[in-house]
């Protein structure tokens, strides 16, 4: 088998890969290995494609803001469909959760992001709630549906108009070091690169042990969603998401239908996940409690895996056990709303340069992001 070289191999084509790739072609050889036939067939194909920038923990916020210009205004030729189309996001509490509806929209950078409604004005927004189990409101308006496909795609696009590779039905099954670089294997082809990214999702562990790296403690959830009817005669298409705010379920319009789930976070190996039945009553039955709604039918239901490490947040670095091995992962619920930040740092610190400026005046920070974190955390561990 002969040997390709390339500056970087990336694994895994996921959101998370493609938009790392693409900002790295503009300077660097790159090659992107996906062991399925098609790039987005996990958690990247399976989300609920919200944009909201006060969902998840505070650097995941921040990246939320940062990501925004590119998605709202994204540079000429990107793509030729919009990328977002505005939706407000609205967080209901009933009587029983009023305390901790206060207590996130206290946060700080909620705060400014929401406007409170009561319970008339939130029935007034999305006709099926019932106004003796909602007690009060806050809608988010500055809040989207994501076209996942139309960004994905336009990050593939980019990565071979710069001279970059996208292999399917490539699984890098082996690791090695090489001089100062890194071997990488499929069962048909061998690279070896000065940098490997490790874009794969769910797996990002299991890549890490094939390559003897440390791990970073990666758990994946499983989340469902299943697609039902919208009321005949409503107006569902301009109704907000609506998210319970223990995130116990949320639903929101999709294509004329309702894209119902019951925030389930139940842990998982990484694979390709499938919905459980349990999980889909449990979706139907929590949105029926809080509305009007009548479900009769699950037109389609499928499950995706949220991949998260102990503290939430991702894992953006360099490893600091293995000289060229580069972490992306750990992205949670949070990956397609905050592709286009994480993209832009992962392409920087692979560099060597800092963050970019227009991603830390949104407080955009790698020092939260290092994978170094899990070590100090072991190291504390161990000292105690
Ligand atoms: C139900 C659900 C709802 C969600 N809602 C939202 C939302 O509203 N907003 C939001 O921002 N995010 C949301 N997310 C999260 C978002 O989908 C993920 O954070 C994001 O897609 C992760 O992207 P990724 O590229 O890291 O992973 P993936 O898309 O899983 O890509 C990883 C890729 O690596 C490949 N791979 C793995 N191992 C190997 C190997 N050995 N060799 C080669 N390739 C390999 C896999 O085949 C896969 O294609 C949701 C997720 C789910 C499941």
């Amino acid at each position: 088998m002969s040997t390709t070289i390339a500056d970087v191999v990336v694994i895994g084509a996921g959101i998370a890969g493609a938009s790392v790739a693409a900002a790295l072609a503009q300077t660097q050889k790159v090659i992107v290995l996906e062991r399925e036939a098609f790039p987005g067939m996990h958690s990247t194909g399976r989300s609920a494609a919200l944009f909201s920038e006060i969902y998840g923990s505070v650097p995941i916020r921040a990246l939320s803001r940062a990501s925004r210009n590119f998605l709202y205004s994204p540079p000429e030729g990107f793509v030729d469909a919009p990328i977002v189309r505005p939706r407000g996001a609205m967080h209901i509490a009933s009587a029983a959760q009023l305390a901790r509806l206060e207590a996130f929209c206290a946060l700080p950078d909620v705060a400014p992001a929401i406007r409170r409604l009561t319970a008339a004005e939130a029935s007034a927004q999305c006709s099926v709630l019932r106004g003796d189990y909602v007690a009060a409101a806050a809608v988010e308006t500055g809040s989207a549906d994501v076209d996942v496909d139309v960004l994905h795609q336009g990050w593939l696009r980019q990565v071979k108009a710069r001279g970059g590779e996208l292999v399917v039905n490539a699984e890098v099954v082996r690791l090695s070091r090489q001089g100062s670089g890194w071997l990488v294997e499929t069962p048909d082809i061998q690279i070896e690169a000065k940098v490997v990214i490790n874009a794969a999702g769910a797996w990002a562990d299991v890549i890490a042990r094939l390559a003897g790296v440390r791990t970073v403690g990666l758990q994946p959830n499983r989340r469902t969603a299943l697609i039902v009817a919208a009321p005949d005669g409503s107006n569902s298409d301009e109704w907000p998401m609506v998210i319970d705010v223990d995130e116990q379920f949320y639903f929101r319009p999709d294509a004329g239908a309702l894209l119902l789930s019951p925030g389930d976070e139940t842990p998982s190996e990484p694979c390709d996940a499938q919905p459980d039945e349990w999980d889909i009553a449990t979706a139907v039955d929590r949105v029926q409690t809080a509305t009007t709604l009548e479900v009769h039918r699950i037109r389609r239901s499928w499950a995706g895996l949220r991949s998260f490490v102990a503290d939430r947040s991702p894992v953006v670095g360099f490893a600091p056990d293995a000289p060229g091995f580069f972490w992306l992962a750990g992205q949670g619920g949070y990956g397609i709303q905050t592709a286009p930040a994480m993209g832009a740092l992962a392409c920087a610190l692979v560099l060597g340069e800092p963050a970019p400026d227009d991603l830390v005046r949104f407080g955009v920070s790698a020092y939260d992001l290092r994978p170094d974190r899990f070590t100090e955390s072991l190291a504390t561990a161990q000292r105690d």
